[in-house]
């Protein structure tokens, strides 16, 4: 790891515009800056400068300067003068900000504060694999006529209830609840760039992965962007709405890149430094949004737990997505667990752990990728591309199948010769991925098309999905694999990803719309999009009228979400039990079967088998001797029991699953 000659002035201390009733104290860190001068304006933005102070160098070259009385609701910028150049910016410490977040305002943080504020708290969810996150994005949920929600796009479209769509099924807040998810994950709701909060009538549309100020909520979400206070009231009163109803509340953080780097807060007040940068002090551009953040610099780290810890405290954060974690480095995401443990150990923390082109300042040991899982704290978690591709065919490969819609079109190269994988391959792939891709002597890993070594250590770092914002909907991908087989065959595929999703071990998460099917149409009417992170509303609104349309697979992700929250033996907490009480059955290549036993993690039942047939025939399937009560099969779900076994043999039908529970 390279260090920045920068990072010996370190400074641990609070910096930011610190208020008191009596005075605030703004502090600010450059070592490179030569001359600071505080602005303080009246509003966020236009002519309307109130003075100008110069700032003092103090230790560890922090910039300091005290004003006596009450400024709660002043705006301020620092002008930073570097080498000669002098440029304004926004405090990057900024915890208000006014319009598009160009200044940073004085903040009476208990001003902001929903009524009942102080008794506000997260869900308990005891261990990470009890959680059972729902992905969404503000606009997507609210956005659709047919929501009935008013503040469609806003922090408050998920404080709404008794909003239904025409054909009366609960959407918004009421769905959540009634879809029984305990975690909601949001696409960035942090401020970022790539929405003019001064015109939010306007049709704009962002999934929001460009941080501009990475400590105040979004203007855009807001009633009024304007306002320094009221987006960070909504921000609040939405998490009180969604803690009122058990539902906790994850943020996505993109802390590995800045909406633009030249003329952002950080390269203004220290150029280049929070970045990481060549040999030849370019900054280096592996992240597909550019401008490569630098977490093993001593002040950006310090940066990123500052933040994290903010929202956490402040906002009562109970978990944070890391997007690109990868990108990271280990010692800092490590370090981060250890500072949100002090505050409340159940914070969940996951992210995208995937491989990323050369670094030049971190090696591959230290990047928080899933394969460095064994580095990081137990309790940090990646997403499962195992999981997700092998249900459904990679995702870069728009018809490749995976084991819910085999094909036999996801190949290999040997040679020159391109080989295809069996569904036997696809089989294994799913096992690794049911234990969660922790170690188990019942999977043949070389088999597997991602012939990765059991990647986590223990099931709580393995977040399970079939789909999310990115790439095609799970819908989508299986039209595109299968659109030859009828709709009825291709909703049970949808019906088997979601069965597996939510029985695994590991930590289920499901995309918003996923339970009806959600499609993202191309407006042109050929095909869907895959990319859609700055679409028009009409391909990334949720449509209510397919909960009504597909209301019995919602029904079905429902018992399984039922089942998983009633059934601890489906979340154990260690690979140790799952060596100890889940193993896998023989059967044909194109079922799974295994049996967890010794009422496995605390279950009041004893014996647990769970079937799964992905073939396009039924199977009959050995079970072990003993009374079976059935209480998942063909598009039912739930804990109530269905049909009565006895005798040693079941027969599954084509592309459905199973749970039975009884003992041997
Ligand atoms: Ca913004």
């Amino acid at each position: 790891m390279k260090i920045d000659f920068l990072d010996k002035y370190y400074y641990s201390g609070e910096l930011g515009a610190i208020y008191s009733k009596e005075k605030t104290v703004f502090k600010v860190w450059s070592p490179t800056a030569e001359k600071i001068v505080l602005k303080l304006y009246s509003e966020g933005n236009g002519d309307n400068l109130i003075e100008e102070n110069v700032m003092t160098k103090g230790d560890n070259a922090v910039w300091n300067f005290t004003k006596s009385g009450d400024l709660q609701g002043t705006f301020y910028t620092y002008e930073v003068t570097v080498a000669g150049k002098t440029r304004e910016t926004q405090d990057i410490y900024s915890k208000a900000v006014g319009v598009n977040g160009d200044r940073g305002m004085v903040v009476d943080l208990l001003k902001t504060n929903p009524s009942g504020w102080e008794k506000d708290k997260g869900p308990k969810i005891k261990n990470q694999t009890d959680a059972i996150i729902y992905e969404l994005h503000l606009r997507d949920i609210s956005v659709d006529e047919d929501s009935e929600i008013k503040n469609k796009g806003k922090f408050l479209s998920l404080t709404e209830t008794g909003t239904r769509s025409a054909e009366g099924e609960k959407t918004g807040l009421d769905h959540l609840k009634e879809l029984g998810i305990n975690a909601v994950h949001l696409l960035p709701i942090f401020d970022f760039g790539s929405i003019d909060e001064s015109k939010v009538n306007s049709k704009q549309y962002n999934w929001g992965y460009d941080p501009k100020n990475y400590m105040v909520p979004e203007g855009s979400y807001s009633t009024n962007p304007f306002s320094g206070t009221v987006r960070i009231q909504e921000m609040k009163k939405m998490i009180k709405a969604l803690h009122d109803e058990g539902i906790a509340v994850i943020m996505d953080c993109v802390f590995n890149h800045t909406h633009e780097y030249e003329n952002s807060a950080f390269n203004k007040l220290v150029p280049k430094y929070y970045y990481r940068q060549d040999d030849d002090g370019n900054v280096v551009q592996n992240s597909q949004c550019k401008n490569d953040t630098a977490s093993e610099k001593l002040m950006f780290r310090k940066y990123m737990m500052d933040a994290v810890t903010y929202f956490a405290k402040e906002y009562h954060i109970d978990g944070f997505r890391f997007d690109l974690m990868g990108l990271h480095d280990v010692e800092t995401m490590n370090l981060m667990r250890k500072a949100l443990d002090k505050i409340n150990p159940q914070i969940l923390m996951y992210g995208e752990g995937w491989e990323l082109g050369d670094e030049v300042t971190i090696s591959d040991e230290e990047k928080a990728t899933k394969i460095n899982a064994d580095k990081l704290d137990s309790r940090i978690a990646a997403f499962s591309d195992d999981m997700r591709d092998g249900l459904k065919g990679h995702v870069f490969e728009p018809d490749w199948g995976g084991f819910i819609n085999f094909n036999g079109k996801w190949v290999r190269k040997v040679g020159k010769r391109h080989l295809a994988y069996k569904i036997a391959d696809l089989k294994e792939q799913i096992k690794f991925s049911i234990v969660a891709a922790t170690l188990h002597n019942d999977i043949e890993y070389y088999k597997v098309p991602y012939k990765f070594k059991p990647w986590a250590k223990e099931p709580t770092q393995t977040v399970n999905y079939a789909a999310c914002h990115d790439n095609n909907t799970l819908w989508d991908k299986i039209a595109l694999t299968s659109f030859n087989v009828p709709e009825s065959e291709r909703v049970k595929m949808d019906q088997m990803a979601a069965f597996i999703v939510l029985t695994s071990q590991g930590i289920p998460f499901i995309h918003n719309g996923q339970e009806f099917l959600r499609s993202k149409p191309d407006e042109s009417g050929n095909g869907f999009v895959e990319n859609s992170f700055n679409s028009s509303d009409s391909v990334n609104k949720i449509d209510w009228s397919r909960k009504h349309t597909y209301r019995r697979v919602f029904d079905y992700y429902k018992g399984l979400i039922k089942l998983r929250k009633a059934h601890p033996a489906f979340r154990m907490t260690t690979t140790a039990e799952i060596q100890k009480n889940l193993k896998f059955f023989d059967t044909k290549d194109s079922t799974i079967g295994y049996i967890i036993s010794n009422n496995a993690n605390g279950d009041e039942w004893e014996d647990i088998v769970v079937i799964i047939n992905a073939g396009d025939t039924a199977d009959k399937v050995s079970l072990p001797k003993g009374n079976w009560k059935v209480v998942v099969k063909e598009d039912k779900s739930g804990v109530d029991v269905l049909e009565a076994i006895s005798g040693d043999e079941v027969t599954i039908k084509a592309r459905t699953s199973m749970v039975l529970y009884g003992s041997m």
